[in-house]
């Protein structure tokens, strides 16, 4: 089995922008294969598999423009990494499982796989552009390679797969990456950084006040940042892989060369005008822009 010529072009370069969702594309896999809670950020309790009221005959959303006001603020934050066009389009065929109801069952229950190895081929990309880990860049090839093929796989075989043990796989040559990249850039700065003692893999800093901190290179893999002050603080270099943003202040922050951050924790925190982020991310539409 190979991967599709045309999906592997996306990685001859760091071209992860394709790795974006496209709802145009999509027969709104999300709204319907996907369970929430009424919380603030749903308004309303919704079944895996079940589609939303909001979503329209033609996979749009009904309500695409005011989300936030009428408490839906969690599909503003959501993505797929283009998970669900993929499925639509590649691994289904064009056929909508409005149009082919058979099909609803295996499409909403392969789109989490879907969107985990789509993950996978973010974080892969991303790392295979980090100069520091030359030295495995033939593994971090190789793994996207063997990604790229599972995302190839018919929905029978899909929901086969043991996603923890394969995340757990690829995540050991993520974390070679972010060691290599952050001890280098740890030694660049001869010494001049000390990052907070609280300040770690999987640390607690929620609500922590780390205003205008130097965070660079510092390790926040997998970190609970909710609602941390983080407004001017300096995160270039810091592997922010699974550091959980919600409601996270970035006011003012930098976090262009952040390893590993993605567009779902964008969506989730607070930033404004100032702050900086890796060119392949998109500034949220409910951020403020310059003058608010
Ligand atoms: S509110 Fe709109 S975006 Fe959110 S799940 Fe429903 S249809 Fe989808």
């Amino acid at each position: 089995m190979t991967a599709d010529p045309k999906f592997a072009e996306v990685f001859h370069s760091d071209n992860r922008s394709r790795l974006r969702a496209d709802c145009e594309s999509c027969f709104g896999l999300c709204c319907a294969a996907l369970p929430f809670a009424s919380s603030s950020d749903f308004a309303m309790n919704k079944n895996a598999g079940q589609p939303c009221p909001n979503l329209q005959a033609d996979f749009r959303c009904g309500i695409h423009r005011s989300l936030r006001q009428q408490g839906f603020r969690g599909c503003t934050v959501y993505d797929c990494f283009g998970a669900g066009q993929h499925l639509s389009r590649h691994t289904f065929g064009g056929r909508d499982w409005r149009q082919a109801p058979e099909t609803a069952q295996a499409m909403f229950g392969v789109f989490p796989v879907m969107q985990q190895l789509h993950e996978l081929l973010w974080y892969l990309t991303e790392a295979l552009n980090v100069p520091e880990a030359r030295l495995i860049h033939e593994q971090l090839q190789e793994a996207l390679e063997e990604t790229m093929q599972l995302t190839q796989l018919t929905p029978e075989a899909l929901m086969e797969l043991e996603m923890p043990a394969y995340r757990a796989k690829v995540n050991v040559l993520l974390l070679q990456t972010s060691e290599m990249m952050r001890s280098e850039g740890m030694k660049s700065l001869n010494g001049k950084v000390k990052h907070p003692k609280s300040v770690g893999r999987g640390a607690d800093l929620i609500g922590a006040k780390l205003r205008g901190a130097d965070l660079r290179y510092a390790n926040l893999r997998g970190a609970y940042l909710i609602a941390a002050n983080l407004s001017g603080a300096d995160l270039r270099g810091a592997d922010l892989i699974g550091a959980d943003l919600r409601d996270t202040d970035l006011s003012g922050a930098d976090l262009t060369g952040s390893l590993f951050l993605t567009q779902f924790q964008i969506n989730a925190a607070k930033g404004d005008a100032h702050t900086k982020i890796p060119p392949l991310l998109v500034r949220p539409a409910h951020w403020p822009g310059p003058g608010n």
